[in-house]
């Protein structure tokens, strides 16, 4: 990509309102880097699942990271999926992040109860335990990308800061955050530093001290930086170029049309076993809790169309 590509202007460039991603290059396109606002989506994410505030942190975070990741995404219909598997209380999250920078994310014990590194540090790594990593790229192909790594801490950023090492052999930097008050979120948000394989050493060098010393996300932006601010603040380069800003948000895909398509793969045991219901069913989307119901007469419905086949 080159670096005049979209730029938008650096002076007085117009940020949006609310949640948005920014994808910016520096240093002479030898950085790239990603930062977002996620305040009104983790709220979001809170309100549907009634998270805790460890909940709401750790979950936030991955939004934030995905939320990043979805800005490489080439088509309409691609999609990253971050599975979180971890033997701690939390009992592990999914975030599914969309090429329109839309995300959903559910986790499996949003009331888990809160704990602190320090007052007002939640501890999100001893919530999340140990376990794996696993990001799943769905890009049109026959087959999805998929790469595992293990937890290197639980708390979020770093493992996928190693996920990007490893996986993917992206040298990054990344750096999540949710603070939360009595009344809920805050601020969230996040960034994300790539060096170019082109860098020269000096430049890695620069770069690490930079990140080695700056100040934590949240803090930067209870102190009131928008998503340009805090990577002008980082980079300190006159030049930095902004290509794009994305407005993100929380959103969930679900429809009737796929919740049956999902009861018709569950083949004709299990449907015949939840058309024994006179009642019906229930059905509850996990990322967004909205209800569909089924009628006993539409179950036989699904039935009538499998035994067609
Ligand atoms: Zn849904």
């Amino acid at each position: 990509m080159s670096a005049n590509e979209n730029t938008e202007p650096n002076i007085g460039a117009q940020v949006p309102e609310g949640d948005y991603i920014v994808r910016a290059t520096a240093k002479g396109g030898k950085i790239r880097a990603f930062a977002c606002r996620t305040t009104e989506l983790c709220r979001e994410a809170v309100r549907i699942h009634g998270l805790s505030p460890i909940a709401a942190a750790a979950l936030g975070r991955l939004m934030s990271g995905v939320l990043m990741m979805t800005q490489d995404l080439k088509n309409d219909d691609d999609t990253i999926t971050a599975i979180v598997r971890g033997d701690g209380p939390l009992g592990g999250m999914t975030v599914v992040g969309n090429a329109q920078a839309g995300v959903r994310g559910y986790c499996h014990n949003p009331a888990v109860p809160s704990t602190y590194h320090k007052p007002g540090k939640l501890n999100v790594g001893e919530a999340v335990g140990q376990g794996t990593l696993t990001i799943i790229k769905d890009m049109g192909l026959k087959e999805a990308y998929t790469g595992k790594v293990e937890l290197i801490s639980g708390e979020i950023a770093e493992d996928i800061t190693y996920y990007l090492a490893v996986s993917e052999q992206t040298p990054s930097a990344v750096s999540l955050g949710v603070s939360m008050d009595k009344n809920g979120v805050m601020h969230a948000g996040g960034m994300i530093i790539q060096l170019m394989p082109d860098a020269s050493d000096d430049l890695i060098d620069w770069l690490e001290q930079r990140i080695g010393g700056f100040p934590e996300i949240s803090y930067l932006m209870e102190e009131g930086f928008d998503p340009h601010q805090i990577l002008d603040l980082l980079f300190g380069d006159p030049d930095i170029q902004y290509h794009q800003t994305t407005k993100c948000s929380y959103s969930c895909p679900c429809s009737r049309e796929r919740m049956e398509r999902n009861l018709l793969t569950l083949g004709l045991d299990d449907l015949n076993h939840l058309a024994a219901d006179p009642a019906g069913i229930e059905l509850e989307c996990h990322f967004c809790d909205r209800k569909y119901n089924f009628s006993n007469n539409e179950l036989n419905g699904l039935i009538e169309q499998l035994t067609q086949k």
